[in-house]
């Protein structure tokens, strides 16, 4: 289906299914910070998931949408399909496939792990970037294409984070995240080929589907070395072992990737700092001086 871009929820939905369907009841999902959520039944039975926020972030969700859709054109995992972006005078709002929840398959980590590893594995690039700047958390996320994986996790992604960090920094943590930067050639590969990944990769960003698998949801994708993703699975915890050992069947994980899992986390965490504040900095100042 061709997403559509409209001026109000009302015509939206009209216009996805047909001029009588109504939005018969407004259901509110909790839990999250960023935008109001909503699952939305429709007088014909059907259900929609809608996401709201300020007229003025509209771009946010054209990105989000246009994540959604580079993830499925990969056909590697489920992603739920973007359907309309529009706003009006009072908010933006994206209309996405409703995801009916099932019980997890035994196998629900295998195969999440397969799929996630067949997702880095999908033709994709050669650039390192994405069509379009979106979003990390609430956090623009520049992905203006470059030839080099270093060059654009130092430039794209380490750099900005820092700009906007820097007045919470220390001295010596400013003068470390410098070295990191400085040296970042010696401390990353480029990736043997580009990876599209999903870019916001942890446990709150998947959902059981209707068919007992995992699907993802709010990416912040981009091309990159498939390490990135791999380790922000790991910030929270991490996925079960299970989920690894499926990945490494279909596509590789280097013995020396735990080396730099935690400098790949040192966006995500630099991230959190700008975002929800010093709870994030003894992380932040430990990377910094572990690879200064
Ligand atoms: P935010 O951008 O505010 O973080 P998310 O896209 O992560 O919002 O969605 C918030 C919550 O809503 C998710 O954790 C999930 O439980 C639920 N959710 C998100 N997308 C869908 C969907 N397409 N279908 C059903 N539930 C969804």
């Amino acid at each position: 289906m061709t997403m559509l871009s409209v001026n109000s929820i009302d015509s939206a939905i009209s216009t996805l299914f047909d001029p009588s369907v109504k939005v018969v009841d407004r259901q509110r999902v909790s839990g999250r910070d960023i935008n109001r959520a909503y699952k939305l039944a429709l007088s014909n039975g059907e259900r929609v998931f809608l996401k709201c926020n300020r007229p003025d972030l509209l771009g946010i969700f054209t990105a989000e949408a246009d994540g959604l859709n580079a993830l499925r054109a990969t056909g590697a995992i489920g992603v739920p399909e973007p359907l309309a972006v529009g706003a009006d005078n009072s908010e933006a709002f994206l209309i996405m496939e409703y995801l009916e929840s099932a019980p997890r398959r035994t196998d629900y980590w295998e195969t999440f792990g397969r799929e996630i590893a067949m997702l880095h594995r999908a033709k994709c690039g050669p650039r390192f970037g994405f069509s379009t700047d979106n979003h990390i958390g609430s956090t623009p996320q520049q992905n203006a294409p470059s030839g080099s994986w270093v060059s654009f996790f130092r430039d794209r992604r380490l750099l900005p984070q820092m700009k906007l960090a820097w007045g919470l920094l220390d001295e010596h943590t400013r003068r470390n995240l410098t070295r990191v930067t400085d040296r970042l050639d010696s401390l990353l590969p480029e990736p043997a080929f580009p990876s599209l990944i999903h870019g916001d990769l942890w446990s709150g960003n998947a959902l059981c589907g209707h068919d007992g698998k995992a699907w993802v949801l709010d990416p912040a994708t981009y091309v990159a070395h498939f390490e990135a993703d791999l380790a922000m699975t790991e910030l929270f915890g991490g996925f079960p072992e299970r989920f690894y050992r499926a990945y490494n069947e279909v596509n590789s994980i280097d013995r020396s990737y735990p080396n730099r899992r935690d400098l790949y986390n040192l966006y995500h965490l630099l991230n959190h700092l700008n975002l929800f504040g010093l709870p994030y900095l003894a992380e932040v100042k430990a990377i910094a001086e572990h690879y200064a």
